[in-house]
Formats: structure tokens, C-alpha cells, sequence
């Protein structure tokens, strides 16, 4: 269950880890919904939302520049109707120019992808956060052949967003043993080991201390076999500033099994 709290969001924009569940979950009506409904009454209406996605993942990293990006449904063998869902927000092709030279300033060499659409990585959580669908939206994509620094460093580069009343919304997994999940077993100690490792770490603020969780962390390869879905986690940690407050929105187990744990970080200045 989400903690109760009737903090509202004031001044910049703050920046958002989700844990973007199965896309079951733009269906309503389960424990993640119920978070992001909260944090959705707590949200000031942004100018702008760039969510880095767990589910666009490429060598260098990639804004995408649609004007109206299409809806994505990168899935198979869920229900029809999974497939009929839209998110018909509108792209922002100047603010990807934007970033884009942000990002070259800062000396990570950045591309745009004009063609792109929004993934359910993106549309989902957006789907309860602004069911609207009227601000302008655009992705950045994951590079999982690089490290926590590289996506952090990253962050940190477009930490100035927040400012601008741009959110930015990193979407991926605490944990994500997807052979696990389909086998639909109960949640392994050593995922509830890792979660805990990562939640103490997150919450004590100690961002570094996370940097080299693949050799650092108990069971890294056994909860994320592949990192894209935890990467960008350092994208949010380094947009939210080397001073941010750092508040656990809920979580919960997917399929009783991927840790959801969700997090609001705030710059602190
Ligand atoms: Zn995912």
C-alpha cells in the first residue's frame, strides 16, 4: 500500500522512478494504479514529460522527435484489448533539438529519432498519471551496454529540465527476472535481498554507494539478468541533483514475484 501523505509539489518539477509493472497494469485497478493516482494528485501540471524508457534501448542515446508519436504495443499474447489502448499525446520535436544540444554541451553525444513512438514503458504509467493525454511527451532511450555512470551522468545533464517544469519520469523495474515471472513462482530471497539493498541505499541517499551494483549488490545478475529495466534509475538519481530528498511512493510484487517499488526524488537548492 502507497504511504498516505498530502505533500503537494510546489516549486520545480520533481523526478520520478516508476516501476512500470506489466502492461496488464494500463488496465486499472491494481496496486500500481493506486499509487500513481496519488502521485498524480500531487503533481503540478508540466510544461513538457521526457521518460526514459526501459523498453528503448540503443548504443548511444536517443531522443525521440515525433510530432505525434504513435502508440506502441510492444507485447505479444496479452488480451485484445491491451491493443487497443491509445496515448495520443503530442511529441515535442523542438524540445528534443533542445536537450539534444544540452546533452552534446555536456559531451555525451546524443541522437534524435524522428520516427519514434511512445512504448508502454512510457504509456502506461502515463495513462493514470495524466489520462488526458494533452502535454507534450517525448522518450530517451537506455544504453545497456554502458554503466551506472554513464546513465547517471546522463541524468545530471538534464537535471536543469526540472527547472523548466519539465518532469522527468524514469520508467523500469526495481527488480526484473522475467524468466521467474513466467514461471510464476513465489518471490526468491534473493530477489527480496536485492530489492532491500537497493530501497536502504535509495533511502539513506547514498547514490554512489549503488553505482557498481553489479559487482556490489547481492543477486544483481539473479534480479536483473539484463539492466536495461534498472538503469535508468541512475538516470533519475542524476537528474535529481547531488542535494534531493528522496520519498518511497509504494511498491508492491508483480505477479508476486518483480519488486515496484516507486520513488519521488526532489532537487534540493
Ligand atoms: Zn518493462
Amino acid at each position: 500500500m502507497p504511504p498516505p501523505t498530502d505533500r503537494q509539489d510546489t516549486m520545480t518539477q520533481p523526478v520520478l522512478f516508476l516501476s512500470h509493472g506489466s502492461p496488464m497494469t494500463a488496465l486499472g485497478g491494481d496496486e500500481l494504479t493506486q499509487i500513481w493516482s496519488i502521485l498524480a494528485s500531487r503533481l503540478k501540471t508540466p510544461a513538457a514529460i521526457l521518460v526514459v524508457s526501459a523498453h528503448w534501448t540503443t548504443r548511444l542515446p536517443i531522443l525521440s522527435g515525433s510530432a505525434q508519436p504513435e502508440t506502441i504495443h510492444d507485447f505479444g499474447g496479452f488480451p485484445e484489448e491491451l491493443y487497443q489502448l491509445r496515448y495520443p499525446a503530442p511529441g515535442a520535436p523542438a524540445l528534443a533539438q533542445r536537450i539534444k544540444q544540452q546533452l552534446t554541451a555536456a559531451g555525451i553525444a546524443t541522437g534524435i529519432d524522428a520516427g519514434r513512438g511512445l512504448d508502454h514503458g512510457a504509456w502506461v504509467p502515463l495513462r493514470t498519471l495524466f489520462p488526458a493525454a494533452d502535454i507534450p511527451v517525448l522518450q530517451l532511450s537506455v544504453q545497456p551496454e554502458r554503466c551506472a555512470r554513464h546513465h547517471f551522468a546522463l541524468g545530471a545533464a538534464l537535471a536543469p529540465l526540472a527547472d523548466d517544469n519539465i518532469l522527468l519520469i524514469a520508467s523500469g523495474h526495481l527488480t526484473h527476472n522475467l524468466g521467474e515471472y513466467m514461471r510464476g513462482k513465489p518471490r526468491a530471497a534473493e530477489t527480496i535481498a536485492f530489492r532491500d539493498w537497493v530501497h536502504s541505499r535509495l533511502l539513506a541517499g547514498d547514490s554512489e554507494a549503488l553505482f557498481d551494483w553489479p559487482q556490489d549488490a547481492p543477486h544483481a545478475n539473479f534480479a536483473h539478468p539484463t539492466p536495461e529495466h534498472f538503469l535508468p534509475l541512475f538516470v533519475a538519481l542524476g537528474a535529481a541533483g547531488p542535494e534531493h530528498t528522496t520519498e518511497w511512493l509504494g511498491g508492491g510484487w508483480v505477479g508476486q514475484v518483480l519488486a515496484a517499488d516507486n520513488y519521488r526524488f526532489a532537487q534540493v537548492v
